[in-house]
């Protein structure tokens, strides 16, 4: 399959729909981002890398760190983390506080914010540095020694992450946060606030493809722990909207507030779209298109 020929159509389908839906606010840093910005990177299991517009730019990551930091701490703590955090869609947005006092703060999946808090608060007291961990894991997967934080959104993260700060003491008296909160909190805003491009993002997510294998051809999970992070992508990775999700992209996929969305397919690539204009549930519009877009035109999709 002619994969540029491919990302050159789909790039011209959705130019109609590039600066459309908000750019996310409620993290100030995240508002200075050109809306008009879209980029698209297929990197196959094998080394091939395509790309087209602003493939190369980087970006802030934000929630889509939360697939690395549940891959990372699934290596090394296997089936426990399960009992700190559930693997069921919430159908509520994805910093709600409700959820949890009837669930006894137990988060329903890791990748609503709670859930990611978990996740972080259990990578750092597994490696002393979730933060450090995560950011080498991408530089190694991606082959960019440079990608790294940006101070200024992780500031600008702790400045007006009071939510963020509610889960985490909401679920620290319920015993579901290990290490000092504050130190928790840190480590989640400086893992949102990784900066890198759709072919990095492409990169890094083909362990997911390779089922478990990492781009040097060790093993980072086992094919079953793999097969449990894209389910869980599947059927919770686009906030409260990863059934319209599933309907038209059907991809396991992860979206981040920066506007970018990672896709995975098994076997043959990962994928990564960026385009800021986030719809009402917070998933890129343009990025969205581009994948329905993207596998309508291909057929390659998980079903
Ligand atoms: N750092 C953001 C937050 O915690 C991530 C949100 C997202 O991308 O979904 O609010």
């Amino acid at each position: 399959m002619d994969y540029q020929a491919v990302l050159d159509e789909v790039a011209t389908a959705v130019r109609p729909l590039i600066g459309q839906g908000r750019v996310a606010n409620y993290i100030p840093a995240l508002a200075a981002v050109d809306p008009g910005r879209f980029g698209m990177a297929l990197a196959t299991v094998d080394g091939q890398l395509f790309g087209v517009g602003d493939w190369r730019v980087p970006f802030s990551i934000q929630s889509i760190s939360k697939v690395f930091t549940l891959a990372l701490t699934l290596a090394r703590d296997g089936d426990a983390v399960w009992r700190r955090v559930g693997k069921e869609p919430s159908g509520n947005p994805f910093n709600s506080l409700v959820q949890l006092e009837y669930e006894q703060g137990i988060p329903r999946n890791p990748f609503i914010n709670a859930g990611a808090l978990v996740i972080t608060d259990r990578l750092l007291r597994l490696t002393g540095d979730a933060r450090g961990v995560l950011r080498e894991f991408l530089r190694v997967e991606s082959g960019n020694p440079a990608l790294d934080f940006d101070p200024v959104v992780a500031a600008s993260e702790a400045t007006h992450g009071h939510r963020n700060a509610a889960l985490a003491h909401f679920m620290a008296s319920y015993g579901n946060i290990e290490n000092p909160v504050a130190d928790v909190l840190d480590h989640y805003f400086w893992q949102c606030s990784l900066s890198a491009s759709c072919a990095d993002l492409a990169r890094a997510c083909g362990f997911l493809a390779r089922h478990g294998q990492r781009a040097g051809g060790e093993r980072l999970l086992t094919r079953s722990q793999a097969k449990q992070v894209n389910a869980v992508m599947l059927t919770c990775g686009t906030y409260d909207a990863a059934g319209d999700f599933a309907y038209r992209v059907g991809l396991p996929g992860k979206s981040g507030v920066g506007g970018g969305i990672i896709a995975v397919i098994p076997n043959l690539c990962g994928l990564c779209v960026w385009s800021p204009g986030l719809d009402a549930r917070g998933n890129s519009v343009a990025g969205v298109e581009a994948l329905d877009r993207f596998t309508t035109l291909t057929g390659l999709s998980v079903f």
